[in-house]
């Protein structure tokens, strides 16, 4: 979700501006824009609601020169998208030029005081107030723009990353941050600033994550300086190693990211467990729980917390927990927990959920957590994001930067390293049988070759998918484990193609949702040969008998459900704690081609961002 890009160093500034804003699509936007500050201090700015391509289109009439410069794709918050709205804004001056990932609380407080001081705004964003504000504050303070940017950043509410130029200065950026990521990407003779490290990938390795709460002053001539907002103090900074590839951002031959990701599962699955399981087979070792061993030994109650797919992970992870460890369990949403007054304590432990680390509920969350005293643990994938810094302890999922917006390979890490954190509390805790840490153990070691066995389903779903792509709703249902493979299978569906699905209980259904059922409406079970199997048979015949469509996900060599169901896909046999992973499989296959039928913009839909770093 909204993306910034910076560049200072050659000539050559709008082409890189525009390749780093197209490597931060995946993150969904609505408008892009961009300024750019020539040799000889002026000040060029293009703008346009679409994609940057649009942008392109826009900017090709004009003068795109410039060593310096700053762009951005935005997800409007206040204000529709608009070319107006989108950024870079201008202060009333036309001089200053910022771009703003974030939202800015008290932005209606500032705006009536610039307006009662004669400012004029062209956009109804909160940013235009602060690039605005930003220069009330030089002008009332007589200071320089350095100054001025941390005098009106003292005074703002919200939330945060921002990069400002000047007219008549080719020689300095600002950046600073609260609440929301930016990178510093140092190169040789030119840096790079962007709001996570996709588009310094291949430029530099060398990156600094600003912290919250940090300004950081970058010239041309002389060596980068990042203070504290707050106290003006120089803040000291490491120099981190970028491990990410230019390779590993591209598709791999694949049409979309997306089914690039769905593809990869083997590979990502593989390194994710990498290390994770002792040789013998018999142990999970999972340092950031054996470094914590006291906390984990006393803990009394485990809250997970998250948003969207990583909440749908975390309630598979509450089963896992609750089988393996033998603790109660509960699971909140992160935007409800934060709000809700959670009794918590010391002998609480809080794992929270994210793909990017940076989900602004999540966030907030964990923050609370600590407050109150509970241990929070964290699992993400992007290594050094904002989640992974603020809580005590966790585990990366390590699957790779996920690109398309609609979450794949990402889940199925989660749910197998929630299975490695459910193993290891429990046999910390001497609850689990070393019999069933062997078992789950080696079936996780060999779900590479299992997901490789269940993605040759792909062209069966792919011709199935042609039968339902012009339904308008579905139901997906599940019981145990895969309740929330089928929550997960419907909101899939919902993401990129846009039809209305909606995840049961699968025994649920006949209090209410069994009113929807009929010739239009399909429904697709996950029946697995599972402990609730039989239970699930009579649940499809109830759909059945009301002319509702079938299509079951089943055990391979599993032939109850042939006469009953419409359509068997078949998955190959895991243990049972394992199956969400295995059937997502053929849910992420049909949700994506259901929707490239459809012509749709599987890797960015609609409306839809990366990762949410708004409330
Ligand atoms: N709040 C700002 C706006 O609506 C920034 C949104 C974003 O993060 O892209 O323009």
């Amino acid at each position: 979700m909204c993306g910034i890009v910076g560049y200072m160093g050659s000539e050559r500034s709008y082409e890189i501006l525009i390749q780093g804003l197209k490597r931060l699509e995946y993150r969904g936007y609505d408008s892009a824009g961009v300024a750019l500050v020539r040799a000889d201090g002026s000040l060029e700015v293009h703008k346009a609601r679409g994609k940057v391509s649009n942008l392109e289109q826009v900017a090709k009439g004009g003068d795109t020169s410039g060593c310096l410069g700053i762009a951005h794709t935005r997800w409007a918050t206040h204000g529709e998208p608009t070319d107006t709205n989108a950024h870079p804004h201008l202060s009333q001056s036309g001089k200053i030029a910022l771009v703003h990932n974030g939202t800015i609380e008290n932005y209606s407080v500032l705006k009536q005081l610039l307006t009662d001081n004669g400012y004029q705004f062209k956009s109804e964003t909160d940013t235009e107030v602060l690039v605005q504000f930003i220069e009330y504050m030089r002008e009332t303070h007589g200071c320089d723009l350095f100054e001025a940017i941390r005098e009106a950043l003292l005074r703002v509410e919200g939330a945060y990353a921002i990069a400002v130029v000047e007219q008549g200065n080719p020689n300095t950026m600002y950046v600073a941050r609260k609440s929301s990521p930016l990178v510093i990407g140092v190169g040789d003779g030119e840096t790079f600033v962007a709001s996570d490290a996709t588009p310094i990938v291949g430029f530099t390795d060398k990156v600094i994550y600003l912290k919250d709460n940090e300004i950081g002053i970058i010239n041309r001539n002389s060596p980068i300086e990042i203070r504290e907002i707050d106290s003006n103090e120089p803040s000291s900074f490491d120099v981190h190693k970028l491990k990410m590839s230019l390779e590993q951002l591209e598709k791999g031959g694949y049409d979309t990211f997306m089914l690039k990701e769905i593809f990869e599962q083997p590979a990502t699955l593989r390194d994710c467990v990498r290390g994770r399981i002792a040789d013998d087979g018999s142990r999970v070792v999972l340092s950031g729980i054996d470094m914590n061993r006291e906390r984990f030994l006393n803990a009394e109650r485990i809250t997970l917390v998250a948003c969207g797919t990583s909440w749908h992970a975390a309630l598979i992870g509450k089963r896992l927990i609750q089988d393996f460890c033998r603790m109660p369990v509960e699971v909140e949403y992160a935007s409800e927990f934060r709000y809700g007054n959670p009794v918590l304590n010391e002998k609480d432990i809080v794992i929270s959920i994210s793909q990017s680390g940076e989900t602004a509920d999540t966030l907030a969350a964990i923050e609370l957590a600590r407050e109150k005293g509970a241990f929070v643990y964290g699992i993400c994938n992007v290594v050094g994001a904002s989640i992974p810094r603020n809580t005590d302890s966790g585990t990366y999922i390590h699957v790779g930067p996920e690109i398309g917006v609609a979450s794949t390979k990402a889940f199925t890490g989660q749910v197998t390293v929630l299975t490695l954190v459910a193993l290891a509390i429990g046999q910390l805790r001497g609850v689990i049988n070393a019999d069933r840490v062997r078992e789950v153990a080696r079936a996780l070691k060999e779900m590479p070759e299992t997901i490789s066995e269940t993605l040759k389903i792909a062209p069966e779903v792919e011709a199935l998918s042609r039968i339902f792509t012009y339904a308008h709703n579905f139901l997906y249902l599940g019981r145990g484990y895969n309740y929330p493979t089928a929550l997960e299978g419907a909101l899939k569906l919902k993401e990129i193609s846009y039809i209305h699905a909606e995840g049961y209980p699968a025994a649920e259904m006949k209090h209410g949702p069994i009113a929807l059922i009929d010739r239009e409406m399909p429904s697709v079970i996950i029946a697995p040969s599972d402990s609730l199997y039989d239970k699930i048979i009579s649940n499809v015949q109830q759909v059945k008998s009301r002319e509702g469509a079938v299509v079951a996900i089943v055990s391979k060599g599993n032939t109850a459900m042939n006469d009953i169901a419409d359509y068997c896909i078949e998955i190959p046999e895991v243990p049972e704690c394992l199956t969400p992973i295995v059937a997502s499989i053929p849910l992420q296959l049909l949700a994506y081609y259901i929707a490239v039928n459809k012509g749709k913009d599987v890797d960015r839909p609609r409306n839809l961002a990366k990762s949410v770093t708004v409330e």
